[in-house]
């Protein structure tokens, strides 16, 4: 169970800062730690794994940019949100310490509004990588080999803004140091199409040109949140000079940037590249995690489902058929003789075979049928909706498909005739347990085994005992 409230490290060499700090952390009902030094930093980080630095990187005592360095080129450490706080309000300062690796960069007198949103925002992001890493374990450190700045992948980065001036200098600047293309779009077309394809990674929104007091800064920014198409996308908004309660709702509304036009490119070009890295990021995660779900209940060779997926799916549709009182059928198709294909012309040629039969099988049964493969050369096929007097009728259609048309197994063999024997049974009409529905299986797979015996290439029904 991931930690919602967030744990905060506090590390600035003067007591009055870090009181200060701590007080206004524990009134936001964070957990804080804090102290002076570096070496008490990592003892604290080893010990108490914080979600977020704060750091005050003014402090002359040590090296602070190295050890924020050190932090973001450490896998074990890299996903840690750092804010710089206490730095001189330079472009210089500023740009340096992002570029140690600093999210975010807080110049005293710190903006408690501000300040709260961004700690908001940064754990937000935080709480849903750690969930993309608990649900795929094998890759934690994935991504982090990368540095912040370089990409491997073409992103897209879009401009929303409609006044021309502003456009055009933010446009300028993020052309001069970003190596991707910057797309400009106007605000009424990103709020009116419903897809704007491909869908760009980072949206960054000109803010210069409303005088609404935010709000269509807020509306643009809950919309690009809520779609189903930008919802992963990052969000940057450029405020005027000052205008910290606004960047402060924005980001609590879903903007994972904010910052105010005197920004300098270097800057804006450094934060894009961050919130770039980070879109990528999430993406690989979450495509490892859906490709690894779906990895964990199909077989390679054929793409059909595999044993795994078969029970929770047969609980569904036995629940189902009690429902809507319609019996379901569970067939067991095995290939006759399949040991002498592989003998004969090789592993090779069985496994062509294979792939046809499952091929023959999804292209011939519903889209509703469940067709699995449970074994070497076993496939169980469930229907649901079907009585005895069909699944009979569907099961001699399924041996035809096999035995009709011979099969293809290579330029240097003959077409081969194949054949299956199928046994079937129905049932569903009271409720089934776990323990049922694997009797109503070994039904069928009894029924299978009597279609051997009968000579192979046939059918036999067996009436489910448990129904
Ligand atoms: P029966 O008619 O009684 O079903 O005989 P059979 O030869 O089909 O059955 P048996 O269980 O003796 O042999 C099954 C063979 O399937 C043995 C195994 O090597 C082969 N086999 C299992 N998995 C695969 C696979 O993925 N590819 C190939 N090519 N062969 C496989
Ligand atoms: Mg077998
Ligand atoms: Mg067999």
């Amino acid at each position: 169970m991931i930690d919602k409230t967030g744990r905060i490290l506090i590390v600035d060499t003067l007591p009055t800062n870090r009181i200060v700090l701590k007080v206004k952390m524990l009134a936001a009902q964070f957990i804080v730690d804090a102290c002076g030094s570096r070496a008490e930093a990592e003892a604290i980080i080893e010990r108490n794994r914080p979600d977020l630095i704060l750091i005050n990187l003014s402090d002359q005592a040590e090296d602070r940019h190295g050890f924020c360095r050190d932090l973001k080129g450490n896998p074990d450490t890299a996903a840690i949100a750092i804010i710089s706080v206490g730095i001189a309000d330079t472009a210089r300062a500023r740009f340096a310490a992002l570029d140690a690796g600093a999210d975010d960069v807080l110049p005293r007198p710190i903006n408690d509004a501000l300040l709260l949103a961004r700690i908001r925002s940064l754990l937000r992001v935080r709480h849903a990588r750690q969930e993309l890493m608990l649900r795929d374990g094998t890759s934690r450190a994935l991504g982090f080999e990368e540095t912040r700045s370089g990409f491997n992948v073409a992103a897209r980065v879009a401009l929303v803004s409609n006044s021309a001036p502003s456009g055009a200098s933010f446009a300028q600047k993020l052309n001069e140091g970003l190596t991707l293309p910057v797309l400009r779009f106007e605000t009424d077309r990103i709020l009116t199409t419903t897809a704007v394809t491909p869908v760009p990674d980072l949206f960054i929104i000109d803010g210069m040109q409303y005088t609404d007091d935010g709000r269509s800064i807020f509306r643009l920014v809950s919309d690009l949140r809520s779609r189903a198409e930008t919802r992963t996308s990052a969000i940057m908004v450029i405020l005027p000079d000052g205008q910290v309660e606004t960047a402060a709702l924005s980001l609590d509304l879903g903007a994972d940037d904010a910052v105010f036009s005197a920004i300098s490119g270097g800057e804006l070009v450094l934060r894009a590249k961050a919130l770039v890295h980070q879109k990528l990021l999430h993406d690989r995660l979450r495509n490892t995690v859906r490709d690894g779900l779906q990895a964990a209940v199909t077989d390679p060779l054929t793409g059909l489902f595999n044993r795994r997926y078969v029970e929770p799916h047969l609980v569904r549709i036995a629940a189902q058929a009690r429902t809507t009182q319609r019996e379901f059928a569970v067939m067991m198709l095995d290939i006759d003789h399949f040991k002498s294909i592989n003998d004969r012309f090789g592993h090779a040629a069985g496994d062509m075979v294979l792939i046809e039969i499952a091929r023959r099988l999804r292209e011939n049964l519903r889209a509703i049928d469940l067709v699995a493969r449970i074994g070497g050369e076993e496939f169980m096929i469930a229907m649901p909706r079907t009585c005895g007097e069909q699944a009979h009728a569907a099961a001699d259609r399924v041996r035809k498909l096999i035995s009709a048309r011979p099969f293809s197994i290579g330029p240097d063999h003959p077409l081969l005739t194949v054949t299956a024997s199928v046994g079937v049974t129905t049932g569903g009409l009271t409720p089934l347990d776990r323990g049922q529905i694997n009797g109503m299986c070994g039904q069928a797979d009894a029924a299978l085994y009597a279609a051997k015996s009968a000579g192979r290439d046939t059918v036999a029904m067996s009436r489910c005992t448990a129904a």
